[in-house]
């Protein structure tokens, strides 16, 4: 979409197409302001100490978790996804914000190290000014897990959220600022042309999640002035089911982790490969839970599935299962007819093969497409075949030869019999085309962060 200056940005409940509020877009001339006001609050945020830091964050952390339920029903409202999951987001955001901004203090600590003859110290400076620009699938945790290392590294932030979910970006940043110094925080309302001139003022560190297109634009657009970048990008995640998986346990996991967020999720099982032995089985105990799975309006009582997030994204998905269709492919569950509504039934394909686009470009939307193998090599060569490098999963009732087949991975996180992610502290990092640079962690952390090391002479004897 165009936007231009003085309109407004209507937010749209993807499941009933009803307005759920607005918000004025920024212009995009009045960015280098922005940035000029956020320079001028830095230098005082960066003098505080990281618990004094860590104090101001945590007021806005406590009034995420007070207002959960009221936020919650926003979430849910202008993006659609199931009221329990919406109001655990804000919840779990607000109540971790305080322990996230401790583990990047933790992280960013000085260190003091020597030989001979040099003793130096490694200090973890803020880099400036940081722009975050976020997309709308976790309208708040997005957010939240560029926004909060930002600052607790000492860097004031604009944060630039999905055009799609502007509100609770908005309710986010007010949270937060319940405790900051002005100016510290601040949001930029509008869509691609407000991220561009973001990108291309005078921020210091662009830290962006979003798609492997945009991912790869603000990389050019910010080598310029050689900002520092750090890219969290889409990803076609795989599932390998060896012969010997708990079936009901793999099937369980893989129409899960396909429908959850109606496949909105950056580590959604996109394509699964399956033992040729077993996978009927499979096949068959997946499309039982995908049964059991109600679609609807998120705000509606037992829905699991909300809607897409618009129209056009509907449109994606069922074009990709269409092609599919036609190119030979079986859909073995789900019924889309045409209709109104941003809707779609979660989707069985069978009989797929890597000429279809549904097994190469991302989906994001509720569909499991279901490939045989005969061998764990060839399960390995073809969970490899992309050019993305996000997440992965491998069931398997030997876990040692599950996780030799998971160490073959061309993925960033992997997980065997489980999802991708590690356990608390562990990176959240993608491979390939995925990402470039990544967050969490003690090596996440210290990507908001500038090196700096100053050193003295040793006394000679
Ligand atoms: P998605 O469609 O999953 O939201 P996008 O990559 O299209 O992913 O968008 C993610 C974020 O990037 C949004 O906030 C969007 O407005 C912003 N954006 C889109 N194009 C650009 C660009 N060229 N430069 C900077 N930001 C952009």
């Amino acid at each position: 979409m165009t936007v231009t200056t003085f309109q407004t940005l209507a937010s749209i409940n993807p499941a009933t197409g009803e307005t759920v509020g607005e918000v004025p877009v920024t212009p995009a001339e009045d960015i280098p302001k922005i940035v000029a006001k956020a320079k001028a609050a830095q230098k005082e945020w960066a003098r505080l100490s990281f618990d004094e830091r860590i104090a101001m964050m945590a007021v806005g952390g406590k009034v995420l978790v007070d207002k959960a339920e009221e936020l919650g029903r926003l979430l849910t409202a202008e993006m659609g996804k199931p009221l329990a999951e919406g109001t655990g987001e804000v919840k779990g955001c607000g109540m971790s914000v305080e322990p996230d901004a401790r583990e990047v203090a933790e992280a960013l600590a000085p260190e003091k190290r020597e030989d001979k003859y040099t003793k130096t110290t490694q200090y973890f400076d803020p880099f400036g000014v940081c722009a975050a620009i976020t997309p709308w699938n976790f309208p708040i945790a997005m957010p939240h897990s560029l926004v909060i290392p930002a600052l607790t590294a000492g860097n004031a932030v604009i944060l630039k959220p999905s055009e799609e979910t502007p509100l609770i970006a908005q309710a986010f940043v007010d949270a937060l600022n319940e405790g900051l110094p002005e100016g510290v925080l601040q949001i930029v309302h509008g869509a691609d042309e407000q991220g561009k001139a973001l990108v291309n003022s005078d921020v210091d560190l662009i830290a962006f999640t979003g798609s492997r297109e945009t991912g790869k634009k603000i990389l050019s657009a910010a080598s310029d002035g050689l900002k520092r970048v750090v890219l969290e990008l889409g990803g076609k995640d795989p599932m390998i089911v060896l012969d010997d998986a708990d079936m009901e346990k793999a099937a369980r996991f893989a129409a899960m982790n396909s429908f959850r967020n109606a496949g909105q999720v950056c580590v959604s099982t996109e394509r699964i490969y399956v033992d040729q032995s077993v996978a009927e089985k499979f096949q068959n105990a997946m499309i039982e839970v995908a049964k059991t799975l109600k679609v609807g309006n998120g705000a509606d009582e037992g829905v699991r599935v909300g809607p897409m997030i618009s129209r056009r994204q509907k449109d994606h998905v069922l074009r990709q299962v269409d092609a599919a269709r036609k190119a030979g492919a079986q859909v073995v569950y789900g019924e889309n007819p045409d209709g109104e509504g941003n809707f779609v039934q979660p989707t069985i394909l069978s009989g797929v093969n890597h000429d279809m686009e549904i097994m190469r470009e991302e989906t994001f939307g509720p569909v499991a497409c279901i490939q045989t193998f005969s061998s764990d090599d060839e399960a390995v060569e073809l969970a490899n075949d992309t050019p993305f490098g996000l997440g992965a999963a491998v069931f398997g009732g030997d876990e040692e030869r599950a996780s030799q087949v998971a160490r073959r991975l061309e993925a960033g996180m992997i997980g065997v019999n489980k999802g991708c992610g590690g356990a608390s502290g562990s990176p959240w990092v993608g491979a390939k085309q995925s990402g470039y640079g990544y967050h969490s962690s003690t090596e996440g952390h210290r990507q908001f962060a500038q090196v700096r090391v100053v050193s003295l002479p040793k006394p000679r004897d």
